[in-house]
């Protein structure tokens, strides 16, 4: 396909009369929006932020009788590159659509735009008694829209499941203009493919969300995290098997190696004492009056444990999670720059997997940092390295490229969060026939491919 290599003086006028105050071909600004949280760059010729939804018809009607490539943007935190411009094109931000339209808390339904602010929205739920689980670790930075459109995982996913299970219905802008209206406010609906579902992991490949209808959940009264340490990972994994197999589906599960533990012991303050290696942290959550008794259960099952702490609600909890949110900062006493993972392997492998990628980083002369969703079998696999030493960069570059093989060989996924986007290699885990036909999809929503080319699969 021929793209646009530039925006003529008639593309630009086309732009202002449709958009008004909502473009920008500033190079200050242009360059802003010209990669995002993978850090990789690409050409942009312009930034819009339509208002609604009849403006994203007319430029995408537009683009596409143009043959001007469009590249959608929720609030730019894709590891993957998904919104890296790898062909020059225009930035169709959603951040100009960011309205809550509707928290139903008789239909346990919202309404909103794609631009909303993940905490933004989920806080908004909560003042009404209502709860939106899905909550990516960051979820601050995150737009609704960008995580429809990743099925975006987060902490919770091992008892609530992912964005996915959340989308009821929504609204998508197609190129050429059309517009489709997916499903609806029922919590069931069987008639019909279930396109709905089809767009979430998406990637803006297939059109642009502009509004999304999510289930809603009844708010938990409270919740409680429990931080155990044990000497070692196997030890961790073994303990975090009992609790599952009596009986107890925790919230969240987050495990940590031996490397993350040397990577916390040198960066700050911490309470456990020399002998633990590894932690696991978990968060139940109920009604006040259970809630006590579901956490002296889940005690008794971390028996094995050489230390334990616990907190209950929000402030106590949250001492207990800032040892999580620290490893990213603190990784990098490991080097200056990182190339992260976020492969899946079904649970029951997680410790064989994490064994053997530590094996193939240290055939490597790396150190791995694995922690991540136990529950899930979900594995953040970083390596650090100084990129400006040609022989450490070789060797990272080769240990993930291993990383990705040896996913494959346990069964399990490259990317069990962020996507393919632009970076990763997909078709080394799609079937031939599987894939050819997601591109097949693929022309039927945008003959032209003018929607985020080389994205996704
Ligand atoms: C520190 C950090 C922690 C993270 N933790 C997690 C985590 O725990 N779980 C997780 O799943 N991810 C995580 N991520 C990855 C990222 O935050 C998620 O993929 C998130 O869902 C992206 O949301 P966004 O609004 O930034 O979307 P963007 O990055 O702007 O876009 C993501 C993709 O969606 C497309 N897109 C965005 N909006 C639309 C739309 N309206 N219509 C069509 N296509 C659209 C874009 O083209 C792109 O392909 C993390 C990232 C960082 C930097």
């Amino acid at each position: 396909m021929s793209y646009a290599t530039e925006l003529t003086e008639a593309h630009k006028t086309f732009l202002k009369d449709a958009l008004g105050e909502g473009v920008n071909f500033e190079p200050e600004v242009t360059q802003i929006y010209s990669s995002d949280a993978s850090l990789r760059t690409g050409k942009v010729f312009a930034v819009i932020w339509p208002a609604n939804t009849e403006q994203v018809r007319k430029v995408m009607a537009w683009a596409d009788a143009e043959c001007v490539v469009i590249h959608p943007r929720g609030r730019g935190t894709s590891l993957s590159g998904g919104c890296v411009p790898t062909v020059p094109g225009i930035v169709l931000s959603t951040l100009g659509m960011d309205r809550i339209l509707d928290i139903s808390i008789t239909d346990f339904v919202a309404e909103v735009e794609p631009g909303v602010c993940t905490a933004t929205f989920q806080s908004e739920c909560e003042k009404l008694g209502v709860f939106y689980p899905p909550d990516p670790a960051s979820g601050k930075a995150t737009s609704i829209g960008g995580n429809v459109s990743t099925c975006a995982g987060g902490l919770k996913a091992v008892k609530y499941g992912v964005t996915r299970d959340y989308v009821l219905g929504c609204d998508v802008v197609l190129p050429g203009g059309g517009l489709l209206k997916l499903g609806g406010r029922t919590h069931k609906d069987v008639i019909g493919l279930d396109m709905t579902r089809f767009m979430a992991g998406s990637e803006g490949t297939l059109g642009i969300l502009t509004r999304l209808i999510l289930k809603l959940l009844p708010k938990p009264e409270s919740s409680a995290s429990v931080l155990a340490g044990y000497p070692s990972l196997d030890a961790a994994l073994i303990s975090m098997g009992k609790v599952f197999a009596a009986g107890i589906l925790p919230t969240a599960v987050e495990f940590m190696n031996e490397t993350v533990l040397d990577i916390l012991r040198q960066t700050g303050e911490i309470p456990w004492p020399e002998t633990v290696n590894s932690l696991l942290l978990f968060q139940v959550d109920g009604c006040k009056e259970t809630l006590p008794l579901e956490v002296a259960r889940l005690g008794r099952q971390l028996d094995d444990s050489l230390w334990q702490t616990q907190g209950v609600g929000a402030a106590e909890e949250n001492k207990l999670w800032a040892y999580r949110r620290r490893i990213s900062a603190g990784s990098y006493v490991l080097g200056p720059d990182r190339i992260g993972g976020d492969m899946a392997v079904p649970r029951g492998q997680l410790l064989a997997a994490v064994r053997r990628f530590e094996e193939i980083a240290h055939n490597n002369g790396k150190r791995l940092i694995a922690f991540g969703h136990a529950g899930d079998g979900n594995i953040h696999a970083n390596l650090h390295y100084d990129a400006s030493d040609p022989d450490d960069k070789r060797r990272t570059e080769k240990t993930h490229h291993e990383l990705d093989d040896a996913v494959l060989e346990f069964g399990g996924s490259i990317s069990g969060e962020h996507g393919g986007g632009c970076l990763k290699d997909v078709g080394r885990q799609l079937g031939e026939a599987e894939h050819a036909m997601m591109r097949q999809i693929r022309k039927v929503f945008d003959p032209k491919g003018i929607l985020n080319p080389n994205k996704g699969y």
